[in-house]
């Protein structure tokens, strides 16, 4: 029997381009206000490549990507000539307008009433490397439990969302599901701890990675169809 079903966010349960383009969007709205310098000292281009200078120099932040965003900002702004205590309270203050407008996402279609529905049966969860929280969302009361990467300073297909999952509910791997858009990152890391699957395929695309989901749904409205199918195949093992 199924318990427990857990969720990506991004690409699963809304669409992440948009959202993105418009956190950074809002973002430079927001130095050119407040930090005039940097904007004066560097162009679009001469941030972006500072940004990959940057995260190579910071290894240790690959899960952190808020705390990344945050940290070029500052480097950024005392390399335009702010002085670092202001670099720091601004980049700060930046990270917030990033992570406001970053919850400003539009559910796909049906999202609510399928999330509510499955909630009355199985032990919802969220597994995201992205940042954000589902807590911050109306959606997020259905959620028992949710692993960020930055919470755990991993992200998928490492295993430790996958393994606090089992800690955190007690269930087997056999009586979860996980629904997510990536193919490697979700299904294929989710199956390697032996957990059913759902691969979120909105787009059509064609499978050519060899792993199989246990089922591949075009929207959230067929994953409570494709749970009950996987229960069913697995009460007719049982009954083998
Ligand atoms: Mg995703």
């Amino acid at each position: 029997m199924i318990k427990v079903i857990t969720f990506d966010l991004d690409d699963t349960l809304w669409e992440v381009t948009p959202v993105l383009i418009r956190a950074e969007r809002r973002v430079l709205e927001w130095l050119e206000q407040h930090c005039p310098e940097l904007s004066q000292r560097f162009s679009i281009q001469a941030m972006r490549a500072m940004r990959m200078e940057l995260v190579k120099s910071r290894p240790d932040l690959v899960h952190q990507i808020s705390e990344a965003r945050r940290f070029i900002m500052q480097t950024a702004m005392e390399r335009a000539g702010t002085n670092s205590t202001r670099a720091a309270s601004l980049s700060r203050q930046a990270m917030e307008v990033f992570l406001q407008a970053r919850h400003e996402v539009e559910l796909f279609d049906a999202v609510e009433e399928v999330i509510a529905e499955l909630h009355s049966s199985y032990t919802l969860g969220v597994l995201t490397n992205g940042n954000a929280d589902i807590y911050r969302l109306p959606l997020g009361r259905y959620f028992s439990f949710s692993y960020s990467a930055e919470a755990l300073n991993s992200s998928k297909p490492l295993p430790l969302h996958f393994e606090k999952t089992l800690e955190k509910t007690g269930a087997s791997a056999a009586q979860i599901v996980h629904v997510g858009d990536h193919i490697e990152h979700d299904i294929e890391a989710a199956q390697g701890f032996g957990w059913h699957t759902i691969w979120m395929n909105r787009k059509g695309r064609e499978n050519i990675s060899g792993i199989k989901p246990s089922a591949t749904v075009g929207a959230i409205d067929q994953v409570p169809a494709a749970v009950h199918h996987i229960d069913a195949q697995l009460q007719s093992a049982a009954d083998q």
